[in-house]
């Protein structure tokens, strides 16, 4: 096939938004949706099929030349496992995929097409590789749901880590971030709840729907009376049978798979449950929802009267006398829904320690895995009411930016040692920029936006954002309006912070993308992430094995995690590879304060910073999830947003790959088919003499070469290996 010009548009001479936006809306338009820039791959969503993914493409990708084909997800897959296994140039043999976009620009599906790609190309045990591709159906039935934006939308972000021993794959993991549990009890207009729920409701046999004690799915609060006509109802009655499926291949057991289906059956009838008040103080259960209460009481294996007292009191211990509590009619509803929300992302955090239980490498300890990573994380998120959901969303995507920005491909960062959460102190362009002149490089400086003074605003201790939402939430009597207070008073003044005038508790943060104004309410409660003891024991007591197992589970509180906790944490994580079929209740911890969500962020780029890095930038090219349609405001919003023609630029000027010249002459030597040649820099320079290659810069002690220097190489030993 002939290489079609600007398939890398890194090459444009002038290149700026516009060029951008116009030699991509071109491409797009003659479906042409992939676009390499430089080391990134920008895919635009065509939201209708194309026959880009046949078997027939997925063979021609496999051990490809990059220039020979057309830009392609499979060219990142191939790329990233043939790195893995050493056979690109050098870099660690580690390798990570930072798929983003906003929602519905096709993230999702990318992971896929990947995972799909790389079970391709490593063709090792087909009962594994199965199992790691039923991962995505059942995660995505469990956690993702219908939004305006995107009809299968990821309510969870996931880094799926792929381990491998030489050439064939040994284990899978997943680490969640996030999950929206918000949306088990409340949904907006034109939303749903999480797919499970209408699969469950839909594909179940009536015996199943008698035995889980299930009735018509237009009776449930929580499901706000949605279904669907009957066409989609069949769709959701064949999820269903894809989602059983999926767990048997994975290895859930039929037991768990009854109690799981029992739990999300209380959960419905639990949101039926209202309050009124009586004469006295005490609150009732309605006349109408008694028989909620029961069933309830039976799908959670725990005793009616218990569950009564969990939903209408809190019982609190002060000096030694328990005192109870009686609540209001707003509180009893918050328990109730706080109850949902709990035991729904117990069982999604749970799923995803059974199925890490279940994939772990099954491997002798001495044996050295590598790994390829696939991270698929929502987008930066700017809405009319921003709340504690899209501060932890942007945050991580501020990180996000962070790594992409100061990150080379290709370029171990060895000097880069930050405790796991905290981010490197030093400035790596300036430690680059310092080693150019070490080593006697002409350099122009690279200027560039950083987004560090953001990051420094959340993350500094004592003082940032993250630490006084900690230190707030540590007080009971704390309001959001407080933490807010405190926000203005310490951060008037700093450039990236405004304060909001207002009643509510607004505040205002520059991020990178823009700014993004946030309503402080809930705050406080939402960091908290409390369940009052009482309810932890009404389940931990439940005759349901899950539940009361889900409850028993180790949990860390909110708050700052224990320095020593992060690093046992941490080493936790490292020793994955050595972990053996643990019972899932000693693997099984959900912290979810921002507090453990920054800890897990910071372990995930701690992992990414060593690691050779590939991108993916998905784009929607419209907002009505229209084929062959380009909306220029949309397209062009998200390439600003995602600092885009930036980093392309810091690529572009940058030496990503410095190798010494032992090194190099090692590896390169047989170009000039001279084994014994010495290890010098002169024997670099004659090797790279004898080929086209130009661009590089030869330092005192080291090479210097622009990222796609790897390639030209890599083709041309394997060119003297075919010859
Ligand atoms: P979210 O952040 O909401 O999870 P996302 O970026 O993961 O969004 P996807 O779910 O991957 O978005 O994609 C949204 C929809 O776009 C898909 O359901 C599919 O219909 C369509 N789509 C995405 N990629 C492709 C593709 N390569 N070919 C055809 N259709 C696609
Ligand atoms: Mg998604």
């Amino acid at each position: 096939m002939e290489v079609l010009l600007n398939e890398d548009l890194a090459a444009l001479s002038d290149l700026d938004e516009q060029s951008l936006f116009e030699s991509l809306s071109q491409r797009f338009r003659q479906d042409r949706i992939y676009t390499y820039i430089g080391d990134i791959l920008v895919a635009i969503n065509p939201f209708k099929y194309l026959p880009l993914y046949e078997k027939e493409v997925s063979e021609s990708y496999k051990y490809h030349e990059k220039t020979k084909l057309p830009p392609h997800i499979f060219a990142v897959a191939d790329r990233a496992y043939q790195s893995m296994l050493g056979r690109l140039a050098t870099g660690p043999r580690n390798q990570c995929i930072v798929i983003s976009g906003e929602s519905g620009a096709g993230k999702t599906e990318s992971t896929k097409l990947l995972l799909r790609q790389i079970m391709e190309l490593c063709r090792a045990n087909s009962q594994l590789e199965q199992q790691i591709l039923q991962v995505n159906p059942l995660l995505e039935a469990f956690g993702n749901a219908q939004t305006v934006m995107n009809d299968n939308s990821s309510r969870f972000g996931k880094y799926i880590q792929l381990r491998f021993h030489n050439s064939s794959v040994k284990g899978a993991k997943i680490n969640e971030y996030l999950l929206e549990k918000s949306r088990v009890v409340h949904q907006d207009e034109g939303e749903r709840n999480f797919h499970i729920f209408y699969c469950m409701l839909a594909g179940i046999s009536p015996d199943d729907k008698d035995m889980y004690g299930l009735l018509d799915p237009t009776q449930y609060r929580y499901l706000n009376g949605r279904y669907g006509s009957e066409d989609i109802v069949r769709k959701w009655g064949e999820k269903y049978s894809e989602v059983c499926n999926a767990m048997d291949m994975v290895g859930f057991e039929e037991q768990e798979k009854v109690d799981m289906m029992t739990i999300l059956a209380g959960i419905l009838s639990l949101g039926n449950i209202m309050f009124e008040p009586t004469e006295t103080d005490a609150l009732r259960v309605t006349d109408k929802s008694m028989g909620w209460l029961k069933a309830t009481a039976g799908q959670f294996g725990v005793q009616e009267e218990e569950l009564l007292r969990s939903l209408t009191c809190t019982l609190s211990v002060t000096r030694g006398e328990a005192i109870r509590r009686l609540h209001n009619q707003q509180q009893a509803e918050d328990a109730r829904d706080s109850i949902a929300k709990v035991a729904y992302g117990r069982v999604f955090g749970w799923i995803v320690s059974k199925v890490n239980e279940l994939l772990a490498p099954n491997v002798d300890f001495d044996v050295e895995l590598s790994e390829i990573g696939i991270l698929d994380i929502f987008g930066f998120e700017n809405f009319a009411v921003n709340r504690f959901e899209q501060l932890c969303i942007n945050l991580a995507n501020e990180q996000l930016q962070y790594f992409f920005n100061h990150l080379k491909p290709g370029f171990i960062h060895e000097e880069h040692t930050s405790p796991a959460c905290q981010w490197p102190s030093k400035h790596i362009f300036l430690m680059e920029q310092n080693e150019y002149k070490e080593e006697g490089i002409e350099w122009e400086s690279i200027s560039f936006k950083d987004n560090k003074p953001i990051l420094d605003l959340f993350l500094t201790k004592p003082i940032g954002i993250l630490s006084l939402l900690d230190e707030q939430s540590a007080f009971p009597q704390a309001s959001d309006r407080d933490f807010v207070d405190k926000l203005n008073s310490k951060f008037k003044s700093s450039p990236h912070y405004e304060v909001v005038r207002s009643h509510s508790p607004l505040f205002t943060v520059v991020h990178y993308a823009g700014k993004v104004q946030y309503n402080g309410l809930g705050f406080l409660e939402k960091n908290r992430d409390t369940i009052p003891a009482s309810i932890r024991s009404l389940f931990i007591n439940s005759v349901t094995p899950l539940l009361s197992l889900l409850f028993a589970a180790t949990i860390s509180r909110t708050g700052t995690l224990m320095p020593r906790k992060a690093k046992l944490m941490q080493k936790a994580d490292d020793n994955f590879n050595s972990t053996r079929k643990q019972s899932v209740g000693a693997q099984f911890k959900i912290m979810v304060s921002v507090s453990y969500l920054q800890h897990s962020l910071a372990v995930l780029m701690e992992k990414m910073f060593v690691a050779s890095p590939h991108f993916v930038r998905c784009i929607k090219p419209n907002g009505s999830k229209l084929p062959d349609q380009v909306d220029n405001k949309i397209v062009m919003d998200q390439l600003r947003y995602n600092g885009l023609l930036e980093t392309i630029r810091i690529r572009r000027d940058g030496f990503s790959w410095r190798p010494s010249f032992k090194e190099f002459a090692q590896r390169y030597n047989i170009l000039l088919i001279k084994p014994d040649l010495p290890l010098t820099k002169e024997s670099c320079m004659s090797i790279l003499n004898t080929t086209e290659i130009h661009g590089w810069k030869c330092g005192s002690s080291r090479m210097f070469f622009k990222y796609w220097h790897q390639e030209e190489l890599a083709r041309l030993l394997e060119r003297l290996g075919k010859a």
